[in-house]
This record gives structure tokens, sequence and C-alpha cells, in this order.
């Protein structure tokens, strides 16, 4: 199926021609049908899926067949994203495909410059893309008219919900007129998702394009055994082994991410952090710099990591397990996109087992454990107790690949001693590097 037949305008054919794009993703192809027929939508849909030009792309159209007097430029789209990364990205969006179609769009977002959003608002928009809090301000201070709004995206809404965005966002909705096409997209739908669908969407049509509460194929798990006072020096290694290359490392806290940010850093690898108490400037040029390749691991926490958009990420590294489940599949939503294999490497340590359960309940299948590759380290064994590792290099930190270990060797182990028994048949595999097309996710 190509973009033409979904109904779209020349203009935006074109614009997506520029980007690129030959094919629509399947969130596209069901729901920009679904959007340009007027109706409602929920989507299961999570970032990588290409679920952002599947809300723009008919929004924009819409909005282009009836925009009437230009010169007025009320907000009649009004799209809420969770953070500031995403609500720029978003915004990119709407200007890259519509940049054949005389909309405007501004970005509102907190922790920038209140006066700049206020000129580029009073100039008029008719797109708005917000982080609630923010447009909260705006309209109690009377910059935002919502009278003429035909149009309500609520993207991520799980992860808005999770930052305690609930109230704002229904004060926003109740604010808006109640003559309107709602859209709301979701990566996983927990009970407070469902109601604030329930009163939300009118008969909504619904796409689902992950299976519920799943993680994208294309990704591929690992999780690496680690005690938390080795993961550094066992991140240090894989990365300059070459094990690893350009990495978007998560860790939990600020604090930890600095700490882990210097460690790397005085290895000798190049290292950028983005976190909330980093500066926006700071953080677009980290970011800039791991999407030039300047710096090679970005280390990141949860919120600071949300929405911001890389292309083709081969590596998701999870320092610490999140604390939930569906924080997994948020991390690793970062990597495996558009098409481009991707793998996740968890570094876990015996403390974060349970977590890990957690996570291989959400996925529905067991993950195996392995070793660090060529890295000799204590790990946790079933009984509580440690253990230099069998089947590892031998020396203390960073060491080197023992060619006469058989292959799979680790991997089988792992597993033995997770499940208490002999080694069962995990798949077998050369490691994780190198193997195109290869893919444990779907095992
Ligand atoms: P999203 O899920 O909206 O964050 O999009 C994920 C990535 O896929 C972005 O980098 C988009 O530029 C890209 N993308 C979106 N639609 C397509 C498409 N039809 N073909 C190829 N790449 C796409």
């Amino acid at each position: 199926m190509s973009f033409s037949q979904l109904g779209l305008r020349p203009e935006l054919l074109r614009a997506i021609a520029d980007s690129g794009y030959d094919t629509p993703t399947p969130v596209q192809r069901e729901a920009i049908p679904i959007v340009l027929a007027g109706r409602d939508l929920m989507a299961g849909a999570q970032t990588g899926t290409g679920k952002t030009a599947a809300f723009v792309l008919p929004i924009l159209q819409r909005l282009h067949a009836s925009s009437t007097d230009v010169d007025r430029r009320a907000v009649r789209a009004l799209i809420l994203v969770p953070t500031r990364e995403l609500a720029i990205q978003v915004e990119e969006s709407v200007t890259t495909y519509g940049v054949h179609v005389p909309l405007r769009s501004v970005a509102v977002y907190g922790g920038a410059s209140l006066p700049d959003q206020l000129r580029e608002l009073d100039a008029g928009a008719e797109i708005v893309v917000a982080t609630p809090g923010r447009l909260l301000d705006l309209v109690w201070r009377g910059s935002i008219d919502f009278g003429a709004v035909e149009f309500l995206v609520l993207d991520e809404a799980d992860r808005m919900l999770d930052m305690g965005f609930i109230d704002d966002i229904r004060t926003i909705i109740s604010l808006l007129p109640t003559e309107r096409q709602s859209l709301l997209f979701s990566a996983t739908f927990p009970d407070a998702i469902k109601r604030l669908t329930r009163t939300l969407l009118r008969d909504p049509a619904t796409v689902q394009v992950t299976p519920p509460n799943s993680t994208t194929t294309l990704v591929e798990h690992v999780v690496l055994r680690v005690e938390d006072d080795q993961k550094r020096a066992a991140l240090s290694h894989l990365v300059r082994s070459g094990r690893i290359t350009s990495a978007l490392v998560f860790v939990r806290t600020k604090h930890g991410a600095d700490r882990l940010t210097g460690h790397l850093f005085r290895d000798g690898i190049r290292v950028a952090a983005i976190h909330g108490d980093r500066a926006q400037s700071q953080r677009i040029a980290a970011l800039d710099d791991f999407k030039e390749g300047r710096v090679s691991v970005l280390v990141a926490t949860e919120v600071a990591a949300r929405g911001i958009d890389i292309d083709a990420l081969p590596y998701v590294v999870n320092y610490d397990l999140p604390r939930s489940a569906e924080d997994y599949v948020h991390r690793i939503g970062r990597t495996g996109r558009a098409g481009v294999d991707g793998v996740a490497i968890s570094l876990v340590s015996e403390t974060e087992l349970p977590q890990l359960r957690d996570i291989e309940r959400l996925m529905g299948r067991p993950i195996a454990v392995e070793q660090v590759p060529g890295f000799a380290a204590l790990a946790w064994t079933p009984s509580g107790g440690r253990r230099p590792v069998r089947g590892a290099a031998s020396g203390s930190g960073p060491a080197r690949n023992d060619s006469r270990r058989r292959p799979h060797e680790g991997r089988a182990r792992a597993h033995e001693s997770r499940q208490g028994g002999r080694p069962s048949s995990v798949p077998r595999r050369a490691g994780w590097t190198a193997i195109p097309g290869e893919r444990t996710a779907e095992r």
C-alpha cells in the first residue's frame, strides 16, 4: 500500500516523499483513514511505530481542507505530549509534513522562555503542541483561547498520566468545545487510561499495532548479570571492547546519571547526559552530540529521555532496571525503530530479579540471563552467595575474550542457574553485536 491510497492530498504526499517515506507503517495505514473520516480514535502504538505522522498528516489535511480565514489563526488543533523534547519533535513533524500547506504551529513547553512562546502564540497558530502544565499557565494568563479547537490529541497518554498530568489534562479537556474530534495514543492501557478514554472519546475506532503491553519484536532483549558495584566497569568494558556502539543508557536517578557519566568520561568514553537538572540548551546540545556521533554514550533518566527521537538507535542499555515493567516497554521503544533491529541490554543485579520477572510476565516470555562477554566479574548465584563466573575471561575488570570458551556456554549456564536445573534448550547464537536478522525476542 502507498500513501496516496490513504486519501491524502498531493501537498502532503509531496512532503512525505521529501521525508523519504514510501510505505505507510501499520499505524499510519490504519489510523489515517479513520481520522480523515472524522472519527475519534484510541490507538495502541508506542514510539517508533510512526504514530506521529499517523495523527499529524490527517489533521493537517482536515484543517487545510476547511481553512477559510488564514488571518484569524485561531488554535484549531491541540496536541498534548508529556515532555518538552516530545513537544519539540512533534512540532517539527508538523512543520515537516505541513511544509506545503499554509498552516502554522507552535510548541509550548515548560523550562523555556515564556515571552518567546507568547510571541509565537500571538503571531497566530492553528496547531499547538504542548505539555499540559505550561499550556495551563498560558490559559490562566489569558494568552490562549480554546474556543475554536476542533482536534485534541493525547500523545503518549500513559506517560502523561505516569507523570502526574491527569488533573491538568482533565482541566484542559473541560475548557475545550464539546464538538471536536479526539485521538488518544498510548503504548500501554492501564486502568487510568481506560477510564480517561471513556470520558474523552466518543464511539472511538481502535487501532492496535503492538500487542497490548508487549514489546516490539524488532528488539532483541539481552540480560547480563552484573552486581551493582560492577556495573560501571562492565558498561565501560562493553563500550571500549566495541561490543556496544552508540547507546542510550538509562539510569534511574539524576544523581546516578551524573555519577555514571563522570565515571565513563574518566574511562575515556565519549559520553553526555540528559536529565531534569540540565538546562534545555544543555539537553539539546547533548542530544545533538549523540545524534552526530560526537559522543557514543548518552546517559539519560527516564523522564528526560521521553520522546527523544533518534533514528536507528542500535542499543538501549538499562543500567538500572526501571521500577515498572511498563517503563521497560517505554525505554526499549527507543531502539528497533522504523524497521531497524535494535538490542536492549539490561544490567541486572540479584536484587533486581523481581523486576526482571515482572518484565518477563508483561512480555509473556522469559529472557535468558547471560554473562557480560569477556568480563570477569563476581555474579550472583541462586543461593545468594557470590562466586566468580565460570566461563568468563580471567583477570579483573575489562578482560580479554576467551576464545577457548564455548560461545554459548554462558547463556546456557546462566539460564540453568535461574531455572535451578540443567541447561534447557536456549537458542544458540554467537553474541549480540553483529548478527543481523536474529531476533531472540521472537522466540
Ligand atoms: P514515531 O513513532 O512517530 O516517533 O516515528 C518513528 C520514526 O519513524 C521517526 O523517525 C519517523 O521519522 C519515522 N517514520 C515515520 N513514518 C515512517 C514511514 N512511513 N516510513 C519510514 N519511516 C517513518
